[in-house]
């Protein structure tokens, strides 16, 4: 079988911020195209624009309608699609732009979180055909009802994953504002290493615990289909550091990377009666109101009465509360608390599941800059602690050490 040429390249948000930037991005894109690549392009908005646009419409109402918001956030997409499709035209590329429903990117109805169902690829395959560099706007689809919808924050990288994944891509580049993929974010670690080669897992795990630079469903997605992504710097040449299935690192290290999320916040229903069922009625009510829940601790009880605590994403925290106070009322606990200044710290290695002691470095590392622990889990490859945002960073940068990454 003749391999693919069609190699799909995502640009984000920083990598077209300004018009330099986008010249830059036309350049990387003429280089597949001189080594007979068929570039299919995906791009985020330009720079700080999605969050822009949010706080806009924040500004009108605090409950937007989600319709409306996929509506508003979408166009950052279409922008900075037409304006690289432009900057390759100046320097004479063939070059075409489409919208995600142009392309037929089709989705379910949830808006603001849509999922994809499919992709219609007669349009994109017959621009190719024509020998046109196609650029698309990631991060958004259509619903059944031909609405537009969009695939949640840092959506584009689901995009270009879906669309290599649809394609039969050979290749699938996301060009980023770093290097690669590091041992935790080189913006709170300057002395974090690049990491040259990272399974699915071990990325996956990151990404849901904070590493912002890839997405999590992006991320799911590829592991699903087998994509191996190549994440790399737009700004400076390198090798970037290549997500796959690889087995490899079960003898790397015990620890991959330290990640931190400042998203979340805590919930706690005070007093709750000590029996049978009132766990499941709380969760029942929170998922009755959507409500995704993330870290859930029990205390022991003291005569028969306990305090229940878990965290959600500060995004539904109004919502979040709303419902436990719903719940309060039925069951007769005594008091509902929040804190939106938690953080979340996280070590995450495929090493861990072999090696015991990780979990007492963490506790060394932490307790040594008297960072007290407010809620603890663990999955097989990773250790969580959810501290005082004011620590985020400093525990961060002590796992880091402690770990030797
Ligand atoms: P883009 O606009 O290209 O989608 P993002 O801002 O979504 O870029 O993601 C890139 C950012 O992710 C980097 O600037 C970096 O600060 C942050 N980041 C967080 N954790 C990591 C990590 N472990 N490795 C690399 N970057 C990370
Ligand atoms: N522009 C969207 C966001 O900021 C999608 C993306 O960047 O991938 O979330
Ligand atoms: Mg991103």
């Amino acid at each position: 079988m003749k391999k693919s040429k069609v190699v799909v390249l995502k640009f984000g948000g920083t990598s077209l911020g300004n018009v330099e930037r986008l010249k830059n991005a036309a350049e990387i894109i003429t280089s597949y195209k001189r080594k007979r690549y068929q570039p299919v392009v995906v791009v985020s908005a330009m720079g700080d624009t999605t969050d822009r646009l949010l706080s806009l419409a924040n500004k009108i109402t605090s409950s937007p309608t989600e319709r409306e918001v996929d509506m508003l956030v979408s166009t950052g997409e279409q922008v900075s699609s037409s304006l690289l499709t432009m900057a390759l035209h100046r320097i004479g590329e063939n070059a075409v732009s489409f919208t995600g429903h142009q392309v037929g990117i089709l989705t379910d109805s949830f808006h603001t979180r849509a999922k994809i169902v499919n992709i219609e690829t007669r349009r994109i395959k017959q621009a190719l055909k024509q020998g046109k560099i196609v650029v698309i706007a990631g991060f958004q689809g259509i619903t059944p009802n031909n609405d537009i919808s969009t695939l949640g924050r840092g959506g584009s990288d689901l995009s270009a994953v879906a669309l290599a994944y649809t394609l039969g891509a050979c290749a699938c580049y996301i060009y980023t504002d770093v290097e690669g993929i590091y041992t935790a974010d080189p913006r709170i670690v300057p002395a974090a290493s690049k990491i040259g080669q990272i399974s699915f897992d071990e990325m996956l795990e990151m990404a849901s615990l904070g590493a912002q630079v890839m997405q999590t469903r992006a991320v799911e997605f590829a592991k699903k289909y087998n994509i191996p992504l190549v994440v790399k710097s737009s700004l400076s040449k390198g090798e970037g550091t290549v997500i796959m299935d690889t087995k490899r690192t079960l003898e790397g290290p015990v620890v991959r990377g330290i990640t931190l999320n400042e998203e979340s916040a805590k919930i706690t229903v005070c007093d709750v009666p000590d029996k049978p069922g009132v766990a499941a009625g709380i969760f029942k009510e929170l998922a009755e109101a959507s409500v995704n829940v993330d870290m859930i601790v029990q205390n022991v009880s003291h005569k028969r009465i306990t305090d229940i605590s878990f965290t959600v994403d500060k995004s539904v925290l109004s919502k979040a509360v709303e419902a436990a106070e719903r719940l309060a009322k039925k069951i007769g606990a005594a008091d509902i608390l929040s804190d939106q200044d938690i953080a979340k710290v996280s070590v995450v290695g495929i090493g861990m599941k072999s090696h015991p002691g990780v979990a007492a470095k963490v506790f060394k590392a932490l307790s040594g800059r008297k960072v007290n622990i407010e809620m603890i889990t663990t999955s097989e490859i990773s250790i969580s602690c959810v501290i005082a945002k004011k620590y985020g960073k400093i525990a961060v940068r002590a796992l880091h050490k402690e770990f030797g990454l």
